[in-house]
């Protein structure tokens, strides 16, 4: 069979991250949708990397250790997708731990934030029952609470109201440079993938600077089809794919079977002109 068919899903969210399942219970709703070649791509974090492969490989799922690291470029935050990595190199663990550190303190804000412009109280300790790593306390935690109590009519009303830039909740945080986090994923013997370009409120001319420092730095992909991107945009990003010379990468970004936009393995085929990132790749 063609590359290109295979039912690759190289995005998706567990415990260790913001996800609701654990990653085995995502590698078996991996598999049962009918995936055929897996990533776990938790953000900042590849903790669950252990327990997704072991989970895998009873399942008989070829499985890919792969993480989603926090950037920030030209002041909005950007996210890098490592596919392939060592989850136990050293320089990618300290980058990863680095990443990670000023999560806690930005929670805090970000409740004290909500309690002080929208009124609302104890969303840190609300939002910690969603938690299940401290480590990695996100704004889905809080968005999660804030569905519960009433105060959103969903997940994502929470983030048209809270959360987001001028909106209550938001606090503006420092995450990785490109740099670093393409240097990481690269030292653990990882391919640098840009993740849902579609969602970055950048201009033409930002896009194009964002596009060359990222391959000048040895990113070599973009996600073409992910869960966020229109049909529309698979073919603009299959596009800028051939443009830049970018392999294309496929991913859900699944989070929780209550709430996504395209369940993991239900996405559609890349466009038929673009190289998957996973051509060469060897897996049984
Ligand atoms: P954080 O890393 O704490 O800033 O949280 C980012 C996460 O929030 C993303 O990975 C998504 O899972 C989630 N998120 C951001 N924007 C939205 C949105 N509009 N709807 C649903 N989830 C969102
Ligand atoms: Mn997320
Ligand atoms: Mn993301
Ligand atoms: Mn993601």
């Amino acid at each position: 069979m063609s590359a290109i068919l295979l039912n690759a899903d190289l995005h998706s969210h567990s415990t260790v991250s913001d996800g609701v399942l654990t990653p085995s219970d995502l590698a078996i709703r991996a598999k049962r949708n009918g995936v055929e070649l897996w990533a776990l791509t938790d953000h900042d974090e590849v903790s669950g990397v252990a327990e997704a492969r072991a989970a895998a490989a009873d399942l008989r799922l070829p499985f890919v250790a792969g993480v989603e690291v926090s950037v920030t470029w030209a002041g909005k935050t950007v996210h890098i997708v490592g596919l392939q990595v060592d989850e136990t190199n050293p320089q990618l663990l300290a980058g990863l731990a680095n990443t990670r550190s000023g999560r806690e303190r930005r929670a805090r804000d970000m409740a004290q934030d909500l309690q002080q412009r929208a009124g609302i109280a104890g969303v840190y300790e609300g939002a910690l029952k969603y938690v299940g790593n401290p480590d990695l306390i996100s704004r889905s935690h809080f968005a999660r609470y804030l569905a519960e109590i009433g105060a959103a009519s969903s997940v994502s009303d929470a983030f048209k109201h809270f959360l987001t830039e001028g909106k209550p909740g938001y606090v503006p945080h420092r995450w990785a440079n490109l740099n670093e986090a393409v240097s990481w994923i690269r030292e653990a013997g990882g391919v640098a993938v840009i993740a849902h370009p579609g969602r970055y409120d950048l201009t033409p001319l930002a896009f194009d600077c964002f596009f060359r420092e990222f391959k000048a730095f040895g990113g070599v992909a973009i996600e073409t089809v992910t869960g966020s991107h229109t049909v529309d945009q698979y073919a603009e990003y299959a596009g800028i794919a051939a443009r830049y010379g970018f392999l294309s990468s496929r991913g859900s970004d699944f989070h929780s079977p209550e709430d996504f936009e395209v369940d993991i393995g239900h996405l559609q085929a890349l466009p038929r002109d673009s190289v998957p990132v996973w051509e060469h790749w060897r897996f049984d």
